[in-house]
């Protein structure tokens, strides 16, 4: 047993982790904790089949092309504690879709920690647009203070860069926060020198301006040697990590992204937050209002939340699987987890081969899901 270590604002979630089967999820036992949920301890580990029977798939059409297609397929499952999103991208080989699996599974079995804020503040998301097309990007986003800002595009130069973050400024104005990502496109050398133009827009952060862990710590140095004062986030280094927290131990980042289906889930992601000591931004992975709401539970279990985050994405699909879709009002999201509509994933069913894989998908993740949660890793 370890005591969870709490916030003096976090009281409601002091609780006790108990090693179990379940210590991959870090449950959090349910005594004082949250009287509407079931008793965790009384949860028993899902059956491969327990999974398979409620497994549906769903084939979502996307306004925009994303990794060369226009749709995005989800596998959902249902449980006592609501339903989960499992929707590792194509190409993920079964260890890697096993953790996104435990993150499906503890929302259907065991539920999220309690929530600290009832409201999340999201950012605007501007793509490697023209400077032109920036003020229709943003007029999209229905009150955000916050715009993340793609840079270091392949194809497109510094000039580019300037021209688009100047337009997000602009159309913003002074108050706004605004912040980059180059997804890990620049060298150190060509990261310094463009954020020593950048910075002149005021910036909140960078996120992961260089690919690797060693060169973001090499970069935060040379930052501070040339007097450009703009923290670095890390998004990839954690996501795609074997080990999220030599980020933190490396001091190669002041901020640190996190998405809750790579992490595993909530709790995971939760433990990641706690032990990296960073201030986190919780960031979507092209979730449906099902995976979304599992990034929303983080967010609002956070002790603190300091920056918007990443969770306003639902409009790029043309459709979801619920009806009340967390779409952003107000520059932030409720803290809620809406019902998924039976009607909308009948109308989404993919294709019956398509099924069948996902299926298929599930069975060669849920072994590898068991044995971590059997070790406790
Ligand atoms: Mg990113």
């Amino acid at each position: 047993m370890r005591e969870l270590r709490t916030e003096p604002d976090h009281r409601d979630a002091r609780g006790v982790l108990e090693e179990s089967v379940w210590s991959h999820v870090l449950i959090v036992r349910a005594s004082g904790v949250a009287r509407h949920r079931p008793t965790i301890d009384s949860v028993p580990l899902p059956s491969l089949d327990d999974l398979l029977a409620t497994l549906r798939v769903v084939r979502l059409p996307l306004n925009t092309k994303f990794r060369g297609v226009t749709y995005r397929e989800v596998a959902i499952i249902d449980g006592p504690c609501g339903t989960g999103e499992f929707a590792p991208f194509i190409e993920y080989g079964p260890a890697e879709a096993s953790r996104w699996l435990g993150a499906a599974i503890e929302a259907a079995y065991a539920g999220w920690p309690p929530p600290v804020r009832d409201r999340v503040p999201v950012n605007a998301t501007v793509p490697a647009v023209s400077a032109a097309e920036v003020p229709a990007v943003i007029a999209r986003y229905d009150g955000c203070r916050t715009a993340k800002v793609k840079v270091a595009e392949a194809g497109q130069s510094l000039t580019d860069d300037l021209a688009r973050v100047a337009a997000v400024r602009e159309v913003m104005g002074r108050d706004a926060k605004v912040r980059v990502d180059a997804n890990g496109g620049w060298s150190v050398d060509d990261a310094l020198a463009a954020l020593g133009r950048l910075s002149a827009f005021d910036l909140e952060y960078a996120e992961q301006p260089c690919a690797s862990v060693e060169e973001l710590a090499s970069l935060r140095m040379s930052l501070a040697r040339n007097g450009i004062d703009l923290p670095v986030a890390a998004d990839e280094s954690i996501r795609k990590a074997d080990d999220p927290l030599r980020v933190a131990r490396l001091g190669a980042a002041d901020i640190a992204v996190v998405k809750v289906a790579p992490m595993g889930g909530v709790r995971p992601a939760l433990t990641v937050a706690q032990q990296a000591g960073l201030p986190v931004v919780v960031s979507s992975a092209l979730d449906t209002s099902v995976g979304m709401a599992a990034g929303v539970a983080l967010a609002a279990a956070l002790p603190r939340l300091e920056h918007a985050c990443g969770l306003g994405t639902i409009e790029l699909f043309e459709g979801d699987v619920v009806t009340d879709s967390l779409v952003p009002q107000g520059g932030s999201l409720p803290v809620i987890r809406p019902e998924v509509d039976p009607a909308l994933v009948a109308r989404w069913a993919a294709p019956t081969d398509r099924a069948d894989w996902w299926r298929e998908r599930v069975r060669a993740a849920y072994p590898i899901w068991k044995a971590t949660v059997r070790n406790g890793s």
